[in-house]
């Protein structure tokens, strides 16, 4: 996917504060953050959307990633959110599947998740 920006970040064809990788993945900061600590955990393959994605690998690596990243930044012990906004109604604005990973700080309880 040439024109896709996720794409690009993962083939670091364009900069981004990179903050993990591993061998399908890779984490960056959130340009626009809602949160105190705000990453995007993208596959390095693109998938449109988190319906897409038809390999085991890719589940097993972003799995690895959030917990990795969650060591990392210090928060498994007090928490985060992940969020997935899935195709129009899902308010996915960049279709390269991504997850949304909040935290280092308490974050509200709207049902609206990215408030
Ligand atoms: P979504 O609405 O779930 O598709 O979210 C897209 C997210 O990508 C937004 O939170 C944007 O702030 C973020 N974003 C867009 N372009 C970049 C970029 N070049 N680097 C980092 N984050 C970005
Ligand atoms: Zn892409």
């Amino acid at each position: 996917m040439s024109d896709c920006i996720f794409c690009k970040i993962a083939n670091k064809e364009i900069n981004s504060e990179i903050i993990y990788e591993n061998e399908s993945v890779i984490a960056f900061k959130d340009l626009n953050p809602r949160a105190k600590l705000h990453f995007l955990i993208i596959p390095k393959k693109h998938f449109d959307t988190i319906l897409d994605i038809d390999d085991n690998k890719t589940m097993e690596e972003l799995l690895k990633a959030v917990k990795d990243i969650a060591t990392k930044y210090n928060i498994s012990e007090k928490g985060f959110r992940l969020v997935n906004n899935c195709k129009e109604d899902g308010g996915q604005e960049v279709m390269h599947m991504h997850i949304h990973m909040l935290g280092g700080e308490k974050l509200g309880t709207a049902t609206h998740l990215m408030q």
